[in-house]
């Protein structure tokens, strides 16, 4: 099959075209025609090496595709099925995986780092870390290769960890990206009232076509414009897409109480908190690390039912294509997610 192959960690040269053989699912394990596969900050981070991938490997993390051969032992997915996978694969007798936090327990191995991922035309998985779509509704099926890692993540971030309820307030950093202006459209879905932000008047338009209530365009702060569109009080929940670079303004930003998800981060560097305001506020600040099998089940029904349009510009299995993704990522030029579509 075809597959773009990470051969070292460096520059997007080291992501190469190659004819490579074809997995062969052993027991537990399936094989994926992939329909979709995004390309996400997370694959131009372990290109760098912050992942440590093991190379060479086959990145990319973000899959949904049909079964087209199955291993022995697998009873819940047959030949045929559209599915959608989560980001990472775990061992399923582990108890420390229990429900809810298979995300975080020591047994996760991630795709397309650890274990070959779907910038092939085929790629292999255990059954466990699948979701079978069934009738695909809304969206198209390449579409739900994001459920997991980024619809599933932000239901995970304002939901099961943020608590967020009807009528609060959420603001959203980096809301133009692929990340961004799908979890601004979670948010809506969940009752909220929306603050994206960006840095430019043509990605503020763009947003704007998604239902968010408010768009802040800003240079180098945020805050006081985030604390005048809700009445001086500051949003309830921040999604803090972005991380490092946003972090300041989001913490002189959120409400008393408020809470802080950061579910990105573009800049691996340490960075400076203010902890001053982080007790005097009270404020939570909360890591989260993509979704779970529950998750990714309520993001796909999220997609099925139209309630999250999918935003993203398909590209083929290319390596020009994909290189070039890559660098558009790294400029924070894109707008919306990067799908390859072998
Ligand atoms: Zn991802």
């Amino acid at each position: 099959m075809k597959a773009i192959v990470l051969e070292g960690i460096g520059e997007v040269d080291l992501l190469v075209e190659r004819e490579v053989e074809t997995p062969k699912p052993g027991p537990g394990e399936v094989l994926l025609k992939v329909a979709g596969c995004g390309i996400c900050y997370r694959d131009v981070l372990a290109r760098k090496g912050f992942m440590r991938p093991k190379t060479p490997v086959i990145p990319g993390h973000e899959v949904s595709g049909y079964i087209v051969e199955v291993g022995e032992g697998v009873n819940t997915l047959k030949k045929g099925d559209l599915a959608a996978s989560l980001i990472y694969s775990f061992d399923a007798r582990d108890p420390e995986c229990g429900e809810g936090r298979e995300n975080i327990c020591r047994s996760t191995r991630w795709l397309g780092e650890d274990m070959d991922g779907c910038y092939a035309e085929y790629i292999k998985l255990p059954y466990w870390i699948l979701k079978k779509i069934g009738d695909p509704g809304e969206a198209l099926p390449e579409a739900y290769s994001f459920a997991a890692c980024i619809v599933g993540t932000a239901v995970r971030a304002l939901k099961t960890l943020g608590g967020a309820r009807k009528g609060e307030y959420a603001l959203v950093t980096g809301a133009s990206g692929g990340v961004g202006i799908h979890a601004v459209q979670v948010a809506k879905s969940l009752g909220l009232k929306v603050i994206g932000v960006t840095r430019s008047e043509e990605k503020a338009r763009f947003i704007e076509k998604y239902g968010v209530d408010h768009v802040i365009v800003y240079k180098d702060k945020f805050s006081e414009e985030a604390r005048r569109l809700t009445d001086g009080k500051g949003p309830d929940i921040i999604l803090e897409v972005v991380g490092g670079p946003t972090l300041d303004q989001s913490l002189r930003s959120v409400a008393r109480g408020g809470r802080i998800m950061v579910i990105g981060n573009v800049d691996p560097k340490p960075q400076q908190v203010l902890l001053g305001l982080v007790i005097l506020r009270e404020v939570k600040i909360q890591g989260v690390l993509n979704s779970t099998p529950k998750e990714l089940e309520e993001a796909i029904d999220i997609l099925r039912r139209g309630e999250v349009k999918p935003v993203y510009k398909p590209i083929s299995l290319e390596v020009g294509e994909v290189r070039e993704a890559h660098k558009t990522l790294e400029r924070g030029g894109s707008t919306g997610r990067i799908v390859i579509k072998p």
